[in-house]
């Protein structure tokens, strides 16, 4: 990459107009600092721009999935339903860019290509696709855990003829469905989603399964005025009780503190139903060793296959929707329907798991079972999670070594937050923090509050670069590998080890230590000078 002489000069380039990118921005502005994003997309939103697919919402409650830095703007913000759906998060996260006056600081429709360290000026020179360039002494990427969608490989799929759609690239204008026959591949969180609504419209629905997921059931419905009034009179508190939370949320039901073995089986089967009935992450809660324990996660992982049981009437479609992994091992998902969309004449489920997609055809999909016909294809077919977006990018550090290099047998970081290396650079809710793991929104605060105070650090004592050391980095990885063994995340393939993406590194990467443990480190770190840092 040319070192451009018409580069602008910045203090921070902040990539992606998600809601990190957004609080980044506003924070760095709060700072004195010159700020600046530079967004792919025409809108800034990242997530809930992006994924517009028929059902998608969070899966965290509203009250909790929002900022929390600013008292007028949280009291101010009206949600409608328990759980948001993606138009009205785009709307808040429009809301939050034009509350805090943020849009002249934000290039969209900018696709940045990557970004050099120039270790004679200490300073990232940073590149668009279309070549366009800025000098940052900063570099944030708020680029997105979630935000490389996986297309895989699929043999033949250029000679489907009717219209293909990908559930984290949908449409802008409504896609209708109406007396059409759809194939869906994949059965993750999206999918999950979005199956419910499209089987309602579509002539005839052929979902294509790899592995039965584990969902419950959201009760979503219109926010209850009496519950959001309660938060609203104290919602600072509200919030700080939920950074005390495992998973930065969920402390208005706090997990019941004993363990699955430690009751009888009515015992244990009424605190399942009780969680059931509240929905959500709630059932995870009910005893503290469900994902730590694997004889405990079984009891859970057969309440949900009995609850499988007792909703879908065909018995072989039952047991081909019930998972055998350990729950929660893949992000638990919450639905709206989901199994008992499968009771629908209009709707069946091919497993492809025993044989799989061998090829597309013009008129649907050729598996090991026959030929399966369809009009319409969606793939819901997840994420290159947590390093595909950098991974993307001509990233280089130091002597022009470029992350594709330093990550190739994995995403070695410190904190989460800094790579060894990569001077001044900043990744918020990637690899190595509890981030996957938690109500994200909590941890890009946390992120960005850091990242400020670091900034504010060498400000003060009149340094120019922070680095992570890469014995601070090794520690790292042995210490996000143990707080995993210590679970029962490992026992399945997740798109947390890399699993989902062919070739990709296996390598546990969000950290399942718990936020505020995590939280608490970051801050210890900070309070002890920068340790596992050099600052220069
Ligand atoms: C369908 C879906 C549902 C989710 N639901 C939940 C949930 O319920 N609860 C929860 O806690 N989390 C959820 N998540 C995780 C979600 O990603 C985070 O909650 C949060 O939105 C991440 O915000 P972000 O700003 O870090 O990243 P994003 O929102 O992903 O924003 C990143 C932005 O960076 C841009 N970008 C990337 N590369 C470049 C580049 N090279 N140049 C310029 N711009 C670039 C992208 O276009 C994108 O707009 C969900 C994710 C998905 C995909």
């Amino acid at each position: 990459m040319k070192h451009a002489a018409a580069a602008t000069a910045v203090d921070m380039l902040i990539v992606g107009a998600g809601f990190a990118g957004l609080y980044m921005l506003h924070k760095a502005r709060r700072m004195g600092l010159d700020a600046l994003v530079v967004e792919a997309a025409p809108s800034v939103g990242g997530t809930w721009y992006h994924n517009r697919y028929p059902g998608a919402r969070v899966d965290i409650q509203s009250m909790e999935y929002s900022f929390s830095f600013d008292e007028t703007l949280q009291q101010e913000w009206k949600w409608s339903e328990r759980y948001a759906p993606q138009a009205e998060l785009l709307r808040y996260a429009n809301h939050v860019a034009d509350r805090f006056g943020l849009r002249d600081g934000i290039h969209l429709s900018t696709r940045i290509a990557g970004a050099h360290f120039d270790e004679a000026a200490r300073r990232w020179t940073v590149r668009t696709e279309s070549g366009q360039s800025w000098s940052a002494r900063f570099l944030v990427m708020a680029s997105g855990p979630l935000s490389s969608p996986n297309l895989p490989d699929f043999a033949g799929l250029k000679e489907f003829a009717g219209p293909v759609y990908h559930t984290a690239d949908w449409p802008h204008e409504p896609v209708d469905f109406s007396g059409l026959r759809v194939g869906i591949v994949g059965t993750g969180s999206s999918a999950v989603q979005a199956i419910p609504q499209i089987a309602q419209q579509a002539r005839e629905l052929t979902v294509f399964q790899r592995t039965a997921a584990y969902a419950a059931p959201a009760h979503n419905g219109p926010l209850d005025q009496e519950f959001e009034a309660r938060i609203k009179a104290d919602y600072a508190g509200f919030r700080a009780r939920n950074r005390r939370m495992h998973g930065g949320f969920g402390s208005a039901l706090p997990p019941n503190p004993v363990s699955a073995l430690a009751v009888s089986a009515e015992a244990r089967e009424a605190a399942f139903e009780q969680r059931w009935k509240i929905g959500g992450f709630a059932l995870l809660g009910a005893f503290n060793d469900l994902l730590l324990n694997e004889q405990s996660n079984a009891l859970a992982a057969q309440f949900v296959r009995d609850k499988i049981r007792a909703i879908v009437k065909d018995p072989e479609t039952a047991r081909r929707l019930s998972p055998t992994h350990t729950i929660g091992c893949k992000r638990l998902c919450v639905d709206s329907g989901y199994y008992d969309t499968f009771n629908r004449p209009n709707v069946r489920l091919v497993d492809i798991s025993r044989q799989p997609i061998e090829r597309f055809t013009a008129s649907g999909l050729q598996s090991g079972a026959g030929h399966f016909e369809f009009d319409a294809l969606v793939l819901a077919t997840g994420f290159d999670a947590m390093t595909g977006t950098l991974m993307r990018l001509d990233l280089r550090g130091r002597g022009g070594l470029p992350i594709k290099e330093k990550w190739h047998a994995g995403p070695l970081n410190y904190l989460g937050l800094t790579i060894a290396g990569f001077p001044n650079l900043f990744n918020i809710a990637g690899p190595g923090s509890t981030s996957a793991f938690t109500n994200v929104v909590v941890a890009i605060e946390q992120h960005v509050d850091w990242i400020a105070d670091c900034i504010a650090h060498l400000d003060a004592h009149g340094l120019a670069t922070v680095e992570a050391t890469e014995s601070a980095e090794a520690a790292w990885a042995e210490h996000v590998n143990a707080a995993a063994r210590r679970t029962v995340f490992l026992s399945c393939n997740s798109w947390y080890l890399g699993a989902n993406i062919p070739g990709k590194p296996r390598m546990f990467m969000p950290l399942a230590g718990g936020f505020p443990q995590y939280a608490e480190r970051c801050a210890q770190v900070a309070r002890n000078g920068y340790e596992g840092f050099v600052l220069a």
